[in-house]
């Protein structure tokens, strides 16, 4: 680019000598035909001539002026500085309109460049204060970022950790495996557990990690306390249930006792009263005996086992309805057989409860197996209580289903969660996670 500028340059001036020339050339042929005194002729050629490289120059300079503004100002852009503006000529000028579309280019740079750093500094103070450890892995698994979090998490000052690599720093499993995965251990001497989340990001073309790291103990002590009050709730509505008409009855029993003048069917009145008590405290024990089941889950002894064996065993279990298994791939996960089949026992019977086509499909990953019961039911309305402990909305039902089975698939380190269709089918689909490896 620079060396073609004067060759711009002169051409301008070639031009406008050449513009000049003709006439020139004209008067002093003229001068010379018209006899005209050498004395005089000749000085007037010179000053022609003056005026001509004169004027020739004037146009040479004006248009490298002209460049070398726009020239500067463009140069400005490119050293990032906004606040350098042309000056403005109003009216029908092409070197103003040029100067014009500079300036407001300017205006918009400078004004994404204010944007962007606001949003920057905004980042960087919410990265700051936040309390989940943020942290940027390069192609070669070496610490690019990390915040403050992320400093205390790895027990080190950024300036330790930015270059590691994440098997110097202990943490290499943190960017293999699942995408999502809960780690339990000592991480630079401090045990716990830890909500790893991993993605992917792209800087200059080159794949960087970015993950994100909670520490659960805060969380789960929340969760344990709304547990507990979830828990006390259920179980004080359940023994109200069945202690208030105990009382009552035991009252009316006793009042009927001490009556001088019994009626003549008094008896029947005890016998029947004493049914009720009897009803209600045989309720009462099987509650209880629930409560014990899903306090006392042993934990899930793992076997290879084929997820085709497991969903027919369950669905033919299932004899309110047929169970319409579809054809899945063949998959051995690492599960207890019977736990398995147990919550799936338990996801087909809550099915078939709420609607006559009942559904079991599954899919299987590397890392995972997916596990889908449907039914065409009226679906759910709020999913906030379906996993608590006894929570049910049928007479008769025990509600502790969709809680043990979550239990069960947690503790291999599954998932289970139930929603509304969205294949434009009314009705439920429970969702069992379950990975193909033993962890969890
Ligand atoms: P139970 O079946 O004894 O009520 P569960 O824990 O299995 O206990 O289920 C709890 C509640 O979740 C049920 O009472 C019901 O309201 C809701 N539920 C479970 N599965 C479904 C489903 N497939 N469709 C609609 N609601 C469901």
């Amino acid at each position: 680019m620079r060396k073609e500028r004067p060759r711009h340059e002169s051409q301008v001036l070639r031009l406008a000598l050449a513009g000049g020339l003709p006439a020139l050339a004209a008067c002093a042929l003229l001068l010379w035909r018209s006899r005209i005194d050498s004395r005089i002729a000749i000085p007037v050629v010179v000053v022609l001539a003056a005026v001509w490289l004169g004027f020739a120059f004037a146009v040479r300079g004006r248009v490298v002026r002209s460049l070398q503004t726009v020239a500067n100002l463009i140069g400005g852009l490119r050293e990032s500085d906004y606040s350098v503006r042309g000056r403005e000529i109003g009216g029908d000028d092409a070197m103003g309109d040029v100067v014009w579309e500079i300036n407001q280019l300017t205006q918009i740079l400078q004004e994404q460049r204010f944007g962007a750093i606001e949003s920057a500094a905004l980042l960087k103070a919410v990265m700051t204060k936040i309390e989940i450890a943020i942290l940027a892995f390069d192609d070669e698994e070496r610490v690019r970022l990390a915040n403050r979090a992320g400093e205390r998490l790895l027990g080190a000052p950024i300036d330790r950790l930015l270059g590691r690599t994440a098997s110097e720093l202990g943490i290499a499993d943190w960017l293999t495996g699942l995408s999502a995965k809960t780690i339990q251990g000592p991480i630079a001497g401090r045990t716990g557990r830890w909500a790893v989340r991993r993605s992917v990001f792209r800087e200059k073309g080159r794949p960087q990690q970015l993950v994100v790291v909670a520490d659960l103990k805060l969380a789960l002590r929340e969760e344990e306390r709304q547990a507990w009050q979830r828990i006390i709730r259920v179980l004080g509505h359940e023994l109200n249930n069945s202690l208030a008409p105990i009382r009552s009855i035991a009252g009316s029993l006793q009042t009927l006792i001490a009556r001088d003048e019994r009626p003549d069917d008094w008896l029947d009145d005890v016998q029947r009263g004493l049914s009720v008590i009897g009803s209600r405290s045989a309720g009462l024990s099987r509650f209880i005996d629930a409560y014990a089941k899903l306090t006392r889950l042993p934990p899930p002894r793992r076997t290879p086992v084929s997820i085709e064996d497991v969903i027919a065993r369950a669905a033919r279990i299932e004899d309110r309805t047929a169970v319409r298994v579809a054809p899945g791939p063949p998959a051995t996960v690492s599960v207890d057989g019977d736990q398995i089949e147990q919550l799936l026992i338990n996801l087909l019977r809550n099915a078939a409860d709420a609607g006559a086509n009942v559904g079991i499909e599954w899919t299987a990953a590397d890392e995972e197996v997916v596990i889908r019961v449907t039914d065409d039911g009226p679906g759910i309305s709020g999913t906030a209580n379906l996993f608590v402990p006894f929570f049910t909305t049928k007479p008769g039902g025990s509600g502790i289903g969709l809680a043990l089975s979550r239990m069960i698939a947690d503790a291999h380190g599954g998932s289970l969660a139930l929603e509304n269709r969205t294949d434009g089918v009314t009705g439920a689909v429970a969702v069992l996670t379950l990975p193909r490896n033993a962890s969890g």
